[in-house]
């Protein structure tokens, strides 16, 4: 199953990439929301997002807009981000993000809310 994952900071890109490849999943990667969007376009058979909030060029929040805009057909979106405002959470929200965590995430979690978001997407 491949997932995409948007993350401006080369550090905790790879580091979440590494922890996701543990878990057998198979990692696309973008470093912000402009390449996210052109990965969810040549990649048709994503299972999840993964993406970061605070990114340049184009921050996870317009990408989530633009996704919508376009009408591009999306897996779930999780966001994984330090921004922890009930205003950007319902913002998010409002524009198809399902699923928000707050940085750093611990590994064992980011585990185990992968696993549910998937097995509910399965179900
Ligand atoms: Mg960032």
């Amino acid at each position: 199953m491949k997932i995409l994952l948007i993350e401006d900071s080369i550090d905790f890109l790879n580091k979440m990439k590494s922890f996701l490849e543990d878990m057998e999943y198979e990692v696309v990667t973008a470093m912000d929301g402009l390449e996210g969007i052109e990965m969810l376009k040549k990649h048709p058979d994503l299972v999840l997002i993964i993406s970061d909030v605070n990114m340049p060029n184009l921050d996870g929040i317009s990408m989530c807009k633009r996704i919508r805009k376009e009408q591009l057909q999306s897996p779930p979106i999780m966001m994984v981000t330090t921004e922890g405002s009930k205003k950007l959470r319902k913002e998010g929200e409002e524009v198809g993000v399902n699923y928000w965590l707050i940085k750093p995430v611990p590994q064992k979690m980011l585990i185990s809310m992968v696993e549910k978001i998937l097995n509910q997407e399965k179900s």
